[in-house]
């Protein structure tokens, strides 16, 4: 298994298991099963270029654990995508769902490419391809695949046809993160977005603060962080700052993210957008606000930056953007981080309402998923909050302890590691 757990994600990741596990003293052989994927499947993904010649990429699905449910996870398309990065994010959505209560288990996927390099048509046929290699263990009561970094609902309603027309008749739950048209979940596309800012209104008022009242910078522009300063604005926080791939625009008065979001689409980033200061996203991460929310890569803060950190919550929109070490040290500096199996959670919960929607074929409208999400990530914060000020350890081990007492229980009750 050295393979899987050798990357700083997945050995964070297990760091922060140990920790909660020996804190409520979990059953040995629970924790020892719950480390691990349960799978880890590796595709070559051949595809037709526009050339017309055939390149061959590499495609993974780590199916971690079902405990709860069947698998469920995203589908990353980046350039640093490896076997063991992929390993780490299918754990941490087992203990994200478990976290939430929901009944699935953990997953994960994705291909080492950089997509901007391929047309949309290599795009769509490298998507069928993966597809038809990963159809034996996909499917809507098996593993469910969703949207992650570099992939979207065109992405999904891809996948959802080739599975379809492979199995011989629609088969709408195999995917979330679909468009409306074919079975999506209206509010799914801001779900994890929405969820980074519910979780910070709570995280804002165990400190006696409101959203109104709060300055907010945001790493990342994407579908997380875009949706996240979305919200912000509209709850009239001041989101001074945020940034993407090439770099951040700063405004202390607060910049307009509707308008930002149009000059964003129209120029393919933010960059030279002129309502605002440049700056760098080192800086951003260092700002003096009330909430910074990493929303792009993993290990954004870490040991060589996380002394520059001036913000008085972190709220991770992204997996893994804070390292273990860096959490311990915040903590100990009196800030709070609020754990990325919490605070990037809404993008599954309303995944898991997308999946029952299609297994019913009954829609729901937006504001009942806003309203159904909202009682679940306040939920899960009161619940996370409890256990902290309880045991008086941080966030990130609170949640990871929550979820595995849930996870232990459930796997007692089915007879498993006993
Ligand atoms: P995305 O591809 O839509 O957006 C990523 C954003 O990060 C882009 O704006 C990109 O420019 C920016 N970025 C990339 N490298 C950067 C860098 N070095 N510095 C600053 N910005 C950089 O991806 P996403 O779906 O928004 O995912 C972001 C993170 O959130 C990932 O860690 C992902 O696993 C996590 N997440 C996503 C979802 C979801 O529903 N999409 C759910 C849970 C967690």
């Amino acid at each position: 298994m050295d393979f899987l757990t050798e990357g700083e994600l997945y050995q964070n990741v297990l760091q922060n298991v140990d920790k909660a596990g020996k804190l409520i003293e979990i059953n040995e052989n629970a924790l020892e099963r719950l480390k691990y994927p349960r799978r880890a499947i590796t595709v070559s993904v051949p595809v037709r270029m526009d050339n017309n010649k055939i390149k061959t990429f590499t495609g993974y699905r780590v199916q971690h654990n079902q405990t709860l449910g069947p698998f469920k996870g995203g589908l990353r398309f980046h350039q640093d995508v490896n076997i063991s990065e992929v390993a780490a994010l299918s754990a941490l959505m087992t203990y994200k769902n478990s976290l939430l209560n929901l009944p699935l288990g953990g997953a994960k996927g994705g291909i080492t490419i950089d997509p901007k390099t391929l047309t949309e048509s290599e795009m769509q046929r490298l998507t069928r391809s993966f597809t038809s290699e990963l159809g034996p263990f996909i499917g809507p009561d098996k593993d469910i695949p969703a949207p992650d970094v570099g992939t979207s609902s065109q992405t999904m309603a891809w996948m959802l046809d080739t599975y379809s027309t492979e199995f011989g008749f629609a088969q709408t739950g195999v995917v979330t993160g679909k468009p409306v048209e074919i079975g999506g979940s209206h509010g799914r596309d801001s779900a994890t977005g929405l969820g980074v800012i519910f979780v910070s209104e709570k995280a804002l008022s165990v400190q006696n603060k409101k959203m109104e009242d709060s300055t907010i910078a945001i790493q990342g522009f994407g579908k997380v962080g875009l949706h996240a300063a979305n919200e912000a604005f509209k709850l009239n926080a001041k989101v001074v700052a945020v940034s993407d791939v090439s770099g951040g625009v700063y405004n202390k008065n607060g910049l307009n993210i509707p308008d930002l979001i149009n000059y964003s689409f129209k120029n393919g980033s933010i960059k030279g957008y002129p309502e605002a200061e440049t700056i760098s996203n080192d800086e951003l991460l260092a700002l003096d606000v009330d909430i910074l929310s990493p929303c792009a890569l993993d290990n954004a803060i870490n040991k060589s930056n996380m002394e520059n950190v001036r913000a008085k919550i972190i709220v991770e929109g992204a997996n893994g953007p804070v390292t273990s070490e860096a959490t311990s040290y915040l903590h100990e500096k009196g800030i709070m981080v609020v754990p990325d199996i919490l605070a990037n959670g809404g993008g599954v919960v309303v995944s898991y309402f997308e999946w029952v929607q299609d297994i019913v074929w009954l829609f729901w409208s937006a504001e009942e998923v806003r309203d159904k999400l909202k009682t679940i990530m306040y939920r899960s914060f009161d619940t996370v909050w409890d256990f902290s000020q309880n045991s008086k350890k941080d966030m990130r081990i609170s949640a990871m302890a929550v979820s595995l007492q849930r996870l232990e229980k459930a796997m007692k009750l089915r007879g498993l590691a006993w």
